[in-house]
C-alpha cells in the first residue's frame, strides 16, 4: 500500500442523494440551477436537470460505440442528515421523508416519486493527504487521497486538476525537459497542497448543513 497512514475519517453525516423523473408537478420546484430549502435542522438540495438532447441519444449521435441510459429530465435531490440519526432499516427516501414533517405536500411528494434504484443514502467520510511518501513509479489522484465533503462540490473538480497536472509533469518528461521521478516528485508535491485545502475547504462547510458534525 502506498500511503497506510492515510486513512478515510467518517464524519458521522450522512447524505442521502435521489433523483425523481421531472414531471409537470415538480417543473416549478427548482426552476433555477439549484436550490436549497432549510428547516428542522436539515436542508434539502434541488437541481432540475434538463437534457438538450437526452443521453441515449446524444451517444447514439457523437459516441455510437458508447450506451448510455435512457432517462429523461429529472429534479436531483440531497439531504445532510445530522450525525446520531437513527436511520436503520429505513430506505433512503423514508430517511429524509421523516425529516420532513409537515412540510409541503409537494417537496414530499418528490421524494416519495423519486426512482428507488437511483436513491441511495452515504456516508460523509473525508480523506485527507497528510504525510508525503517517497516518489516513485506510483501515484494516486482523485478521491483516492484527498476525498472531499459533498458540501464542498469540488471533488470532482480537483481530480480533473490533478490529471491536468499529472499530464502536464508527464509531458515535460516525456520530451526531455525533466526526469521522470522530478516530474512526479513536482506533481505530488503541488497535489498534497492544493488536495488538503480542498478537503478542509469542503469540511468548512459542512456545519452550515449538519450543524452538530464533528469535523476531523
Ligand atoms: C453523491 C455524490 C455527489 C457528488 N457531487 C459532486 C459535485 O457536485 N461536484 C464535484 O466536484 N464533485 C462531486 N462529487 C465527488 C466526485 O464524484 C468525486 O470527487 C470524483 O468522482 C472523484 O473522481 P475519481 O476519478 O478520483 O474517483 P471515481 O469517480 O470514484 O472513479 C474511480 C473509478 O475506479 C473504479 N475502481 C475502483 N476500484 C477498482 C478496481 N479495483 N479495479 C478497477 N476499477 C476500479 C470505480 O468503479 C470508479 O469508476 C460527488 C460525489 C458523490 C458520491
Amino acid at each position: 500500500m502506498l500511503a497506510p497512514q492515510i486513512t478515510p475519517t467518517d464524519t458521522g453525516v450522512r447524505f442521502v442523494i435521489g433523483r425523481t423523473p421531472l414531471t409537470d408537478e415538480f417543473a416549478g420546484l427548482s426552476k433555477a440551477f439549484g436550490s436549497k430549502i432549510a428547516g428542522d435542522g436539515v436542508s434539502l438540495l434541488l437541481g432540475a436537470m434538463r437534457f438538450r438532447t437526452p443521453p441515449k441519444q446524444a451517444a447514439e449521435q457523437l459516441a455510437p460505440d458508447v450506451t448510455l441510459p435512457d432517462i429523461g429530465d429529472y429534479v436531483r435531490w440531497a439531504m445532510i442528515l445530522p450525525p446520531n440519526g437513527s436511520l436503520q432499516d429505513l430506505t433512503p427516501q423514508d430517511a429524509v421523508l421523516s425529516r420532513m414533517h409537515g412540510w409541503h405536500p409537494q417537496l414530499r411528494a418528490l421524494i416519495e416519486q423519486a426512482d428507488p434504484d437511483n436513491s441511495t443514502l452515504l456516508s460523509i467520510r473525508v480523506v485527507e493527504p497528510r504525510e508525503r511518501w517517497a516518489s516513485g513509479p506510483v501515484t494516486l489522484l482523485g478521491d483516492a487521497i484527498h476525498a472531499t465533503s459533498p458540501t464542498g462540490g469540488n471533488g470532482a473538480n480537483t481530480a480533473l486538476r490533478d490529471a491536468d497536472l499529472l499530464r502536464r509533469c508527464l509531458i515535460e518528461a516525456n520530451e526531455g525537459r525533466r526526469d521522470l521521478g522530478g516530474a512526479v516528485d513536482d506533481y505530488e508535491r503541488q497535489m498534497f497542497e492544493y488536495g488538503a485545502e480542498a478537503v478542509r475547504s469542503s469540511l468548512e462547510k459542512l456545519p452550515a448543513f449538519a450543524p452538530e458534525a464533528k469535523l476531523p
